[in-house]
């Protein structure tokens, strides 16, 4: 199937996308913990080179990433952002 370039598309071009922009991005720890969700559909974003190395992106950091997917930070730095995050919100 024929991908366009979410970028594009959003100004009313339709470009064939040529790459994939994940919006959490995929290190080589990320991928060990996140396997199953990295490479999901909303984890990625379609666009042709100009929009994928010239325009800024989509992104999302960890905290993100697990609200979306409903899940809980796997990694130690993730696991303590949640922590405080959870601590402020109490407070809050
Ligand atoms: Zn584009």
């Amino acid at each position: 199937m024929i991908k366009y370039c979410d970028g594009c598309r959003k100004k009313g071009k339709l470009i064939i996308a040529t790459e994939q922009h994940h919006k959490f991005s995929q290190t080589k720890l990320y991928k060990k913990l996140y396997g199953e969700y990295i490479h999901h559909p909303d984890n990625i974003q379609y666009l042709c080179y100009d929009c994928h190395h010239n325009k800024p992106l989509d992104k999302w950091d960890e905290i993100q990433f697990c609200k979306h997917f409903e899940i809980y930070p796997r990694s130690k730095s993730g696991i303590e952002k949640a922590k405080k995050l959870q601590k402020s919100n109490k407070n809050a």
